[in-house]
């Protein structure tokens, strides 16, 4: 999601400032980068859109796709045996859909593949509500 979007440094959207945050999450600080969070990705399973793509075929019709869809089928090879894996291993019923992001780099907690992520993650901003949902989902203020 990601950004969903662990970035190699502080790539992830504007900041969007905090006042229409719910009061719950008004404790949690504006960070100015992604360096050692990780958390939208952590939950993703797989990069979110191309999960999508795969698995409903008729999404390659819809022109709010066309991006994502041009991606998918240009993705390194390890990128995309990643994204297979997540798919097989999640219809198998051995991954949970909310295992960490499959492209998610478990050390450096960035993207393994960042210039293929999907639109979900690149337009992801920091600071953002679902910034501060993952950070607090995690445990990383
Ligand atoms: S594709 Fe990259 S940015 Fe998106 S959720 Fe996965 S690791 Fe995060
Ligand atoms: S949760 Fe927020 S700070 Fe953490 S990696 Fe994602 S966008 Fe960056």
């Amino acid at each position: 999601m990601t950004a969903t979007s662990s970035s190699p440094s502080d790539s992830a959207g504007p900041v969007a400032g905090n006042a229409q945050l719910p009061p719950e999450f008004a404790d949690l600080p504006i960070v100015a980068s992604c360096t050692d969070c990780g958390a939208c990705c952590s939950r993703q399973g797989a990069p979110p859109d191309y999960v999508a793509l795969e698995r409903n075929l008729h999404f390659r019709n819809d022109p709010s796709f066309a991006d994502d869809a041009e991606r998918l089928d240009q993705l390194p090879d390890v990128a995309r045996e990643l994204l297979q894996l997540y798919l097989d291993e999640s219809a198998a019923g051995t991954r949970p859909t909310d295992s960490a992001c499959v492209w998610l780099d478990s050390e450096s907690l960035q993207c393994r593949f960042y210039e293929w992520r999907p639109s979900t993650c690149r337009v992801f901003e920091l600071n953002s509500p679902g910034c501060l949902i993952y950070r607090r989902l995690c445990g990383i203020n």
